[in-house]
């Protein structure tokens, strides 16, 4: 694999890699060029999970013609599905170094929660909600009782954005998270539940569950079941499996593409 990336540096296949290297004891991304090209050899591959993608974002944002190697995993090859098709990068400038799944050191998702999401026998929670029940187990709680946990969870929350700020699929310069509009500055916990709502609603048809934001969280909100929601109303209304196809515009309704005309200014 490493000479294989050194290849690419030297060749221009690419400018940039984005993997990971250890500082003072510590496996933090890294990026490495023709110009470091001898850190190639730190190049390490563990169990640790961070959104290289999003590393990625920042560049193409500054430098839309970079050549960007990356190291991916599953859940970091859907983010890039997303990314491509939301056109935050361009996939003829990425080349990806696929490594095997982990799972997070922080906390265990057991398997890949993609793939099959695990089957929570008993739920850890007396009020609350566990982020390993499979959504349809959520709908025998009935409506009110399924309101009250997600009242409990999200008044946890410390609005620290942490959950956000992890999120491969975040990229926006200005975040509505922010707005005082939406979000009132200065008061926690965050506007119950209006905080929540928001990003559930962003991330419908963005979220690719790979579960960053949950171990981000510190106050243990099954952030991923809400978004595992929300993306399973969108795989229903409009037949779209968020990260798998990086072909499939979220924007098409029942397979007709849906096109985003400018509506002109009206003048008084
Ligand atoms: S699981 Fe969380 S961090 Fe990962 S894409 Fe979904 S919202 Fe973002
Ligand atoms: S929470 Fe919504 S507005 Fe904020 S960065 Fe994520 S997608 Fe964008
Ligand atoms: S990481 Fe958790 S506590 Fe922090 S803003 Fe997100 S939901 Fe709230």
């Amino acid at each position: 694999m490493k000479s294989k990336i050194k290849l690419w540096l030297e060749d221009g296949t690419i400018d940039i890699f984005i993997g990971y290297k250890t500082v003072k004891g510590h496996p933090l991304p890294h990026c490495f060029t023709l110009s470091n090209l001898e850190e190639i050899d730190e190049l390490i591959v563990g169990p640790f999970r961070y959104p290289l993608e999003g590393i990625a974002t920042d560049i193409a944002s500054e430098q839309p013609n970079a050549k960007i190697g990356i190291l991916v995993r599953d859940c970091n090859t859907r983010a890039l599905n997303v990314l491509y098709i939301w056109n935050q990068l361009d996939r003829n400038n990425i080349k990806t170094v696929t490594v095997n799944c982990c799972p997070s050191p922080l906390k265990q998702h057991g398997d890949c929660s993609y793939l099959e999401p695990e089957k929570a026998g008993n739920y850890k929670k007396q009020v609350g909600l566990d982020s390993n029940m499979d959504t349809a187990s959520l709908e025998a709680f009935g409506q009110e009782e399924l309101l009250g946990r997600w009242m409990y969870e999200f008044q946890k929350c410390i609005k620290c954005y942490g959950c956000r700020n992890i999120c491969p699929v975040c990229f926006c310069k200005e975040c509505s998270l922010e707005h005082p509009d939406l979000v009132e500055p200065g008061k926690l916990p965050p506007d119950v539940p209006i905080f929540h709502l928001v990003r559930a609603v962003h991330m419908a048809g963005r979220c690719i569950d790979c579960g960053l934001c949950e171990d981000a969280c510190p106050m243990d909100i099954p952030l991923r079941l809400l978004y595992r929601k929300v993306n399973e109303i969108v795989l229903d209304v409009f037949d779209y499996d968020t990260g798998t196809n990086p072909d499939q515009s979220p924007f098409s309704v029942l397979g007709d593409e849906v096109t985003l005309e400018p509506k002109p200014l009206e003048v008084a």
